[in-house]
């Protein structure tokens, strides 16, 4: 069986996103910890960290397929001493804050390079901040976002991410998480070569460090480097795409988390995929 929800919203506190998520019918989902549009916020009160467990409990949301999503102004791969610093120290709290609220997966984009470094520059950077972030935290898993390539953003050849999985010490606390819109639009057909695209993602990073998927349409063509997400079935990759994958056993283990642009489908949009699930 899937688990299915969305990028919920937690304004107003953590403890929001386990009721947004329930009132979707929703049993997996994904948030923000804190503000993430800026470098530091308030740490999170007991009582917040107490309600969040709670309406987790009540809507039987597990920790497995909960996604928490850093904040986009982290850049692990900065060519910039003092951006990376500063990365590096939010990286380390949102662990910090997941671990608080009982999670163990934390989801990020892994870096950009800005033009003024070369890519394996970049991942070795993000390879070095995750192992230093993992040093100082427990129980947390450094979760890797394939990107589609847009500007300087690395991450879009899967060749990457195994780069960076490579050069993390604690393998057991690595994994990555497949944008469906990202992958596409980074040049992996899974429209028409929906078996080839998986085997590739298979044999060059490996099924086993699958902790996420990020399910979306895209509004942007096969290669185009570009990413625009869309709602489910209005876009390019086709309920034939979207029957296939909620009939994938292999898909059955991890948090499926739509981040469509309509958040009024997003109940709609889980009561289709299940009704695609043989
Ligand atoms: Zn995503
Ligand atoms: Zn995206």
């Amino acid at each position: 069986m899937k688990h299915i929800g969305a990028h919920v919203s937690a304004s107003g506190g953590v403890e929001n996103a386990p009721k947004n998520a329930a009132s979707i019918g929703a049993d997996a989902f994904a948030l923000f910890t804190k503000n993430q549009r800026q470098w530091v916020s308030a740490p999170l009160t007991d009582k917040s960290i107490e309600l969040f467990k709670q309406y987790c409990a009540e809507g039987s949301f597990d920790a497995r397929y909960i996604l928490p999503h850093d904040s986009y102004l982290i850049n692990l791969g900065s060519p910039d001493e003092e951006a990376q610093q500063k990365s590096r120290a939010a990286f380390i709290d949102e662990m910090s804050r997941c671990r608080q609220l009982g999670l163990q997966l934390l989801n990020f984009h892994p870096g950009s390079h800005l033009k003024k470094i070369s890519v394996e520059e970049c991942l070795n950077r993000i390879a070095d901040n995750i192992n230093l972030a993992l040093r100082m935290t427990s129980g947390v898993t450094a979760v890797i976002e394939n990107t589609a390539g847009q500007g300087s953003n690395v991450g879009n050849r899967l060749e990457e991410i195994r780069y960076i999985i490579d050069r993390v010490e604690d393998k057991s606390r690595v994994g990555f998480c497949i944008d469906t819109c990202h992958f596409y639009s980074a040049g992996y057909d899974i429209v028409g070569d929906y078996e080839g695209a998986f085997a590739q993602l298979d044999s060059v990073i490996g099924l086993e460090y699958l902790r996420g998927i990020h399910l979306n349409d895209t509004k942007k063509p096969l290669g185009s480097r570009v990413d625009r997400h869309e709602s489910i079935g209005l876009g390019l990759l086709g309920m034939d795409f979207f029957t296939r994958f909620m009939r994938d056993s292999r898909f059955d283990d991890v948090p499926i988390i739509l981040e469509t642009p309509d958040e009024s489908r997003w109940a709609e949009e889980i009561a289709l995929l299940r009704s695609l699930e043989a």
